[in-house]
């Protein structure tokens, strides 16, 4: 809700509270879907008018601007003219923007990337998106856009939607955007975790759902929401390399995917519809990019930029980091253009027939104008997981370096396209493409990378030595989702068995996490921890496997308590009956 309004609502309070008939108000608010039956259940069964007024008012505050347009409405037809009066000044502008700004904020609720920096459009496959959106207008199904890595298919899918007509014709429940990538379903069932609870959350803020503990069930409760709360609503899943991901969202719902695989609809039911992106960007396109970039017009361009875009084959990320180069250097074409054409990487890749030459050669070009101690800091992102985003802290703890400088390095490696940011997030999210990552970890191979993995280690070590973290923040959850993963790519053993042997650790990471996470760990990581003691590991995982039910519930139940009914001869005991002697002893 925009600040005016939000603040003559707590200017008027009172007086709202003291007058207002609140079940009156909400069969208005209902009907204009601002609110839903389960929150008027819950303020209508406020033992006093006063206290549903209260209630209600407390309800509003935490909802958008709609909200109080309709609380608005509802008070002129309920006939309460000087209260709906106090309420009109601040009515948030409903002028020919309005829609406009209601398409935005759906865009941006359902986390929908931004253009990059530098766009150009692509007209004739964005109709060709749009016009298959359009049919699932009346029914449900699925749009597929494949095409080779790089090719510009999010930022068509962002694009697509970017558009008043579909959303309000099409997707009136708005629009989801879920990035997939590669993972395992661990990682799968975390992410339908979250945006289950993101959908449950933007109706209700208090909801207390339990999240869904299995993939199973996961489905089940993406069905429900999707079909009750959410109709006619749309769920783009960006990048899906794997059918099975496809299979928990057969689910009768309105989809739109991205892929390189165009064959992945075929195991899931329902009218399906393609868009290929064949080929990179037309020429023209190309030079558009370089013409934005450098600021000039496309017939102003030198002769190199023509070659430049060939050499780029297409690649609308090669173009951007290469157009990020001339930015700054505007008089390095014929440079640039020797660069590309130099073969300097020579490696076969055996997942795609995209032609990775240029990609490499753009990626070194724009790593090589950063300062050394950039490069250096450049380095370390090799160590990050696919189609993982993180905040400026992490960062700020790997590199031991202020967060507002932090946040500088970053600002310059988006600029130079080498990082990408998403700023609907706060605080910001950065990630790099996969071929970027790629690019890293083919440079950064064998030896060098264990040494990157155990500098995360070591940093978060000393960071976190008298405070580990505990919370839920976008920083803290990065470390207790990956720790374990760094220090078993940095080969610290010792550490991981300290970590996972832990019941402390257990604690925090089944209540920020749920259970099915850790679970995970200890299958996958099992054999470097039963090198160690595969006894103790199995006592762990066997405490998991049967209290993983327990683990999902909130309020959190006391670990230490479930703990203490595992067997005595169990290292899980062992450590619950230590604690437990050492709170009696503290009282
Ligand atoms: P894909 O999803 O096919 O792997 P992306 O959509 O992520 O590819 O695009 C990769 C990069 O290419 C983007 O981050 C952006 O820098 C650039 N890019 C893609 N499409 C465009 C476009 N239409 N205009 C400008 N740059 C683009």
């Amino acid at each position: 809700m925009e600040e005016g309004a939000r603040s003559c609502l707590l200017r008027f309070r009172h007086r709202l509270e003291q007058d207002i008939k609140p079940s009156y108000l909400m069969d208005h608010m209902i009907s204009d879907g601002v609110i839903n039956v389960d929150e008027e259940e819950r303020i209508r069964t406020q033992p006093t008018r006063k206290d549903q007024a209260v209630a209600l008012l407390e309800l509003l505050l935490r909802k958008d601007n709609r909200a109080y347009i309709s609380f608005y409405n509802a008070l002129v037809k309920e006939t309460y003219d000087d209260l709906a009066n106090l309420l009109y000044d601040d009515l948030p502008q409903i002028s020919a923007n309005a829609h406009k700004t209601i398409g935005a904020m759906v865009l941006s609720e359902g986390g929908v990337p931004q253009r990059p920096v530098v766009f150009v459009s692509r007209p004739e496959l964005l109709n060709r998106v749009r016009e298959r959106l359009y049919r699932l207008q009346k029914e449900p199904g699925w749009v597929t856009v494949f095409g080779m890595a790089g090719s510009g298919k999010s930022v068509l899918a962002a694009e697509a939607v970017r558009h008043q007509g579909i959303i309000e014709e099409c997707f009136p429940g708005g629009v989801h955007w879920l990035s997939i990538g590669q993972l395992d379903k661990p990682d799968l069932l975390v992410k339908i975790q979250s945006l289950c609870f993101r959908l449950e959350q933007s109706l209700d803020s208090q909801s207390l759902h339990r999240p869904p503990n299995s993939l199973d069930e996961a489905k089940e409760r993406l069905r429900f929401l999707m079909l009750r709360r959410y109709p006619r609503s749309l769920l783009i899943l960006d990048d899906i390399w794997d059918s099975t991901v496809l299979k928990v969202f057969d689910i009768q719902c309105r989809i739109l995917l991205t892929t390189r695989n165009r064959s992945l609809t075929d195991s899931v039911s329902g009218a399906k519809y393609e868009v290929e992106v064949a080929s990179g960007l037309d020429e023209n396109k190309g030079l558009e990019i370089l013409a934005l970039y450098t600021k000039t017009n496309p017939q102003g361009l030198p002769e190199e930029a023509r070659s430049i875009v060939r050499e780029c084959k297409g690649s609308p990320l090669v173009v951007s980091l290469i157009g990020a180069l001339l930015k700054e250097k505007p008089n390095r074409w014929r440079y640039y253009l020797c660069q590309l054409q130099q073969k300097q990487f020579k490696r076969i890749r055996k997942s795609s027939s995209y032609d990775y030459d240029a990609l490499d050669q753009a990626m070194a070009a724009s790593i090589e104008v950063l300062p050394d101690e950039h490069q250096e800091l450049y380095k370390d992102l090799t160590v990050l997981e696919k189609d993982i985003k993180i905040p400026a802290k992490v960062l700020s703890i790997l590199w031991d370096l202020e967060p507002e400088e932090v946040e500088d390095i970053l600002e310059e490696f988006v600029n130079k396209s080498l990082l990408f940011v998403d700023s609907h997030n706060k605080p910001y999210l950065y990630y790099l493409h996969d071929l970027q990552l790629d690019f890293l970890v083919e440079q950064n191979r064998t030896q060098l990378e264990v040494d990157l993995h155990t500098k995360v280690v070591r940093q978060y070590q000393q960071h976190y030595r008298d405070d580990p973290p505990t919370s839920g923040d976008e920083e803290c959850l990065y470390w207790i989702r990956f720790l374990t993963y760094h220090m078993a790519r940095a080969n610290l053993s010792q550490e991981l068995y300290s970590l996972m042997f832990s019941l402390d650790w257990v604690s925090i990471k089944a209540q920020i996490m749920g259970p099915a996470h850790l679970i995970n760990d200890y299958v996958e990581y099992g054999p470097i921890l039963d090198k160690e003691n595969s006894e103790v590991r199995s006592q762990f995982q066997e405490f998991l496997s049967l209290n993983g039910h327990q683990l999902e519930q909130r309020p959190f139940p006391d670990v230490v308590q479930l703990a203490l009914s595992q067997p005595p001869t169990s290292e899980v005991y062992r450590q619950a009956l230590l604690q437990a002697q050492d709170r009696a002893s503290k009282g």
